[in-house]
């Protein structure tokens, strides 16, 4: 320690005040955010006026519906709290009830609407809830709970969420219309991989009662995982090279979901349909490990090249060099290296030949070697390598792996986090919107209210 020295230690500066430019700007907003709520209110109460005194039609039978009620309706915004006026209308048919003037503004009583939910929702998107309340109150202004932005993002999540599963089932009839695709890439790449994400053990959530801490969770067991299929799309000639063999891609849509196969590409499907991108002549390439499922449903598509992970390919052949010569052992490297080369020389049979030249010493290596033997037979024809690369289409699943970061574990999987089933779809549903730089789509969706 400094002590032997004889002055004392000087505190760091800080100013007395904030700058006086700060003072001003947050005067400005102090002094004109009520005026904001004023004028918002008065527009809402125009609105309400013009809308009165005519009743609706039935929107089940067409009967003119007869107003039963006039009641007082408030919900919280952007600048505070908004009233008005609401009229309840019954069908005398089929006693079928609406409130027009709340379908026209598109807000529900009591609860937080219009662009303050959206943005507590983005920030909900991409901080934990406890995180995403104490941004709101530095961004915004505004004072909620973590709770509160659960239960905003849990509603525009599940609109998301119904929107996308929508859309998927749209596609998967043959009759859904897709975007034009006059301009339909010649060649689309698609790459699939999945993740395990932590469940909830428990069916309900904890309720904190009084100051009484909450139980501590039970320790994760096997089977309390479910797993995330992620998906990417990209046009190969949209990849640019920004340093030798560094590729960045432009332009890439995600798709995800808590699902089985079949699901991850009806999504990937209705995707491509509504980009456009699947022509007559379109070739899909499809990227994958080794994985059963993602080959069982490439066949969906007519024109494709299957294309096995090249790193994967690598990956079994680095099991069977540890167990020969050992790991990090430099014959190990030396092995692993050259057939790599011949991998991308477009060698593979060679190298199978090569490896059943091979007699391994033990039955534990036999077995070993047997596997890589099975593997690259059973995927030779994924492994022209020396094509993929001529044609431009990539050879790895790396986009896929990253975009899996960027959509679940950025988010979803931080230390100690578990999910319900519902909760992860509606914020996987909501963080693609965003990665996809596809935020806006959330203005034209109503909430769903959840149970
Ligand atoms: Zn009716």
């Amino acid at each position: 320690m400094g002590e032997v020295k004889s002055s004392p230690p000087v505190r760091p500066w800080l100013a007395d005040h904030p700058s006086q430019f700060l003072l001003l700007e947050r005067a400005v907003e102090d002094e004109y955010r009520p005026r904001m709520l004023q004028e918002l209110q008065r527009r809402v109460d125009a609105l309400a006026e013009s809308a009165r005194g005519s009743s609706p039609a039935c929107a089940g039978c067409g009967q003119q519906m007869v107003c039963q009620d006039v009641r007082p309706v408030s919900w919280l915004a952007r600048f505070g709290r908004l009233r008005t006026r609401v009229a309840r209308y019954r069908c005398p048919a089929c006693h079928g009830e609406c409130r027009p003037l709340l379908d026209l503004l598109g807000v529900e009583p009591g609860r937080i609407s219009g662009s303050l939910a959206r943005l507590l929702a983005l920030l909900a998107v991409v901080a934990p809830y406890p995180l995403a309340a104490r941004l709101a109150g530095l961004l915004l202004g505004v004072t909620i709970s973590p709770m509160g932005v659960w239960r905003v993002a849990q509603r525009l999540g599940q609109a998301a969420a119904s929107y996308s599963d929508g859309l998927s089932q749209y596609h998967a009839d043959s009759r859904g219309e897709g975007a034009p695709t006059q301009a339909a890439p010649a060649t689309v790449l698609l790459s699939v991989d999945g993740c395990s994400l932590g469940m909830q053990v428990r069916a309900r959530r904890r309720r904190q009662t009084g100051a009484e801490r909450l139980p501590p969770l039970p320790a994760l067991e096997e089977g309390h995982f479910r797993e995330v299929k992620t998906g990417v799309l990209l046009l190969p000639q949209e990849r640019v090279e920004t340093s030798p063999g560094r590729r960045s891609v432009v332009r890439r849509f995600l798709v995800s979901c808590l699902g089985d196969a079949d699901a991850i590409f009806h999504r990937l499907y209705a995707q491509l349909r509504e980009l456009g991108w699947l022509g007559a002549n379109t070739m899909v390439v499809i990227v994958g490990d080794g994985a059963e499922w993602i080959w069982n449903r490439a066949t969906w598509f007519i024109q494709r090249c299957e294309i096995l992970d090249f790193w994967h390919a690598l990956e079994h052949a680095w099991d069977f060099a540890h167990l020969r010569y050992g790991e990090g052992s430099q014959q190990a490297d030396q092995w692993v290296h050259q057939i790599a080369c011949d991998l991308k020389a477009g060698k593979v049979q060679q190298v199978i030949t090569r490896l059943k030249r091979l007699r391994p010493q033990s039955p534990q290596l036999r077995e070993s070697l047997d596997s890589l033997i099975h593997y690259y037979s059973e995927n030779a024809n994924r492994m022209h390598y020396d094509e993929y690369l001529r044609l431009g289409y990539g050879i790895g699943s790396g986009a896929v792996e990253s975009a899996h970061k960027q959509v679940v574990h950025a988010r979803l999987r931080q230390a100690g986090m578990r999910w319900s089933e519902a909760g992860a779809r509606r914020l996987l549903a909501l963080r693609l919107l965003l990665l996809n730089d596809n935020w806006s789509l959330l203005d034209r969706l109503r909430m769903d209210s959840i149970v």
